[in-house]
C-alpha cells in the first residue's frame, strides 16, 4: 500500500518520499484509515514500527484540509512524549514530513530554557509536540492553553505510566473543554494503562501489530548464566570472538554505566555512554558516534536510551535484565526490524533467575540458556555461603569484589586487547 494511494497531499507524499517511505508500515495501514476518519485509535505497537508516522500523518492532512489561523498560545495538536529525546525527534519527524506545506510544529520539555518555549507558545502553533512534566509547568503559568485542541496522541503511554506522570496526564486532560480526537499508543499494556485508556477514549479502534507484550519474531533471544563479577570480561569476549561491530548495552544503573565504558576502552573496544547524567547534546554525539560506527558499543540505561531512534541494530545485550520485566519489550525492540534477523542477549546472574522467569512470562515464550565454558556461573550453593558472608554488590562495587588476581587480570587484558585489534577477522565461535 503505497502513501500516495492514501490520498494524502502530493507534497506530504514528496516529503515521504525523501525520507524513503514508500509503502506503509502495518501499524500505519491500520491506524491511518481510521484516524483520517476522525476514529480514537488504540494501538499496541512496538519500537520501530512507524508508529509516529502513523500518528502524525493524518493529524497533519487533517489540518492541511481544515485551515484555522493560528491564535497566541493555542495548539492544534497535542501529542505527550515520555522522554525529551522522544518529543524532539517525533517534532524532527514531523518537520520532515511537513517539509513542503505550512504545518508549524514546536516540542517542549525539560532540560531546556521556558523563556524561549514561551515565546514558541506565545506564536501560537499547530502541533505541541512535549513531556507532560514540563507541559504542566507551561499550563499553570498560563503560556498555553488546550480549549479547542482538536488532536491528541499518547506516544509510549505505558513509559509515561511507569515514569509516574499519571498525575500531570490528568492535569493536562482537565484542561480539555471537550473531547478531541485522541491516539494512544503502547508497546506493552498493563491493568493500569487499561484504566487510563478507557478514561480518555471514546470507542477506539482496536490495532495492534504484535501479540500483547510480545517481540518480533526476527529477534532470536539467549540468556547467558553468569556471575556478576564475571560479566564484564564475558562481554568483552563476545564482542571480540564474535566480531560483534555495534552493540547496544543496557545496564540498570549509571555507575556500571561508567564502569563498563572505561573497562571496554581498557580491552581496546570503543565505547560511549548514554545515561541520565549526561546532557542531551553529549548523548545526541555519543548516539552519531555509535550509528556513525566510530563507537562500536553503546552503553545506555533505559530512560536515557528511550526515544532516541536507535533502531534497527544486529545486537542487544542486556547486562542487567531490566527492573521492569516490560522493559525487556522495549530494549530488544531495538532490534530484528524489517524483517531482519536481531540478536537479544541477556546475561544472568543467580540474583536475576526470578526477573527472567518474569520476562518469559511477558514475552509469551522461554529463552534459551547457555552455558559458555569458563563462566559457568558458581554452583547455587558456593553462591548462598557468599550471600551470607557479604552483601550482595550492585554497581561499582563489583569491580573490587573481582576475584581476578592482578597479575592474571593484566595477562587477560593483553590477550584481549590483541583479540579486538584483528576486529575484522571472521567471527570464531565461542564454546557453549
Ligand atoms: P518509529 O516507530 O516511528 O520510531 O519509526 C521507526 C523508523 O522507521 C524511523 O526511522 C522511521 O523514519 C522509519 N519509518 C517509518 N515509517 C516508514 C515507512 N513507511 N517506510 C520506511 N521507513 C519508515
Amino acid at each position: 500500500m503505497s502513501f500516495s494511494s492514501q490520498n494524502f497531499s502530493p507534497e506530504i507524499v514528496r516529503a515521504l518520499d525523501e525520507c524513503g517511505y514508500q509503502k506503509l508500515t502495518p501499524v500505519q495501514q491500520q491506524a491511518i484509515p481510521p484516524a483520517r476518519r476522525g476514529h480514537d485509535i488504540l494501538a499496541n505497537a512496538q519500537t520501530g514500527t512507524g508508529k509516529t508516522a502513523a500518528f502524525s500523518l493524518p493529524i497533519i492532512q487533517k489540518i492541511l484540509d481544515t485551515p484555522k489561523a493560528r491564535k497566541p498560545k493555542v495548539a492544534r495538536a497535542l501529542m505527550l512524549a515520555p522522554t525529551r529525546e522522544l518529543a524532539a525527534q517525533i517534532a524532527q519527524n514531523i518537520k520532515d514530513y511537513t517539509r513542503y506545506v505550512d504545518v508549524s510544529v514546536a516540542a517542549i520539555y525539560g532540560g531546556n530554557k521556558m523563556s524561549s518555549q514561551v515565546n514558541q507558545l506565545e506564536k501560537g502553533v499547530d502541533i505541541l509536540v512535549a513531556t507532560p512534566g514540563r507541559l504542566c509547568e507551561h499550563l499553570e503559568q498560563g503560556n498555553v492553553a488546550f480549549s479547542t485542541l482538536d488532536f491528541l496522541v499518547f506516544d509510549e503511554a505505558d513509559r509515561m505510566l511507569d515514569m509516574g506522570f499519571i498525575g500531570d496526564i490528568r492535569t493536562i486532560m482537565n484542561s480539555f473543554h471537550h473531547h478531541p480526537q485522541t491516539m494512544l499508543f503502547s508497546a506493552t499494556f498493563s491493568s493500569q494503562m487499561n484504566v487510563l485508556a478507557k478514561e480518555i477514549l471514546v470507542k477506539p479502534k482496536r490495532i495492534s501489530v504484535a501479540m500483547e507484550n510480545s517481540t518480533a519474531e526476527t529477534v532470536a533471544h539467549v540468556v547467558y548464566p553468569v556471575d556478576e563479577d564475571r560479566k564484564r570480561e564475558l562481554l568483552s569476549e563476545l564482542i571480540g570472538k564474535k566480531n560483534w561491530q555495534q552493540v547496544l548495552v543496557f545496564v540498570n544503573y549509571k555507575e556500571n554505566a561508567n564502569m563498563l565504558v572505561k573497562e571496554l576502552k581498557l580491552d581496546g573496544i570503543k565505547a560511549v555512554l548514554c545515561h541520565g547524567d549526561k546532557g542531551q547534546s553529549a548523548r545526541r554525539r555519543a548516539l552519531a558516534e555509535f550509528k556513525e560506527g566510530k563507537a562500536r558499543v553503546m552503553v545506555a540505561t533505559d530512560v536515557a536510551a528511550r526515544g532516541l531512534d536507535i533502531q534497527g541494530l544486529p545486537h542487544v545485550v542486556n547486562y542487567d535484565l531490566p527492573f521492569l520485566a516490560e522493559d525487556y519489550v522495549h530494549r530488544i525492540g531495538r532490534t530484528g526490524r524489517a524483517g531482519q534477523r536481531g540478536n537479544a542477549v541477556s546475561f544472568v546472574s543467580r540474583d536475576e533467575e526470578l526477573t527472567l522467569v518474569q520476562v518469559e512470562n511477558v514475552i509469551g515464550q522461554r529463552i534459551r540458556r547457555i552455558e559458555l565454558a569458563g563462566y559457568e556461573p558458581k554452583p547455587r550453593d558456593a553462591y548462598l555461603d557468599k550471600l551470607n558472608t557479604k552483601p550482595a554488590f550492585k554497581g561499582r562495587k563489583g569491580r573490587t569484589n573481582n576475584p581476578e588476581p592482578d597479575q592474571a587480570g593484566a595477562e587477560r587484558r593483553a590477550r584481549m586487547r590483541n583479540m579486538i585489534k584483528n576486529r575484522n577477522k571472521a567471527p570464531t565461535k565461542l564454546k557453549g
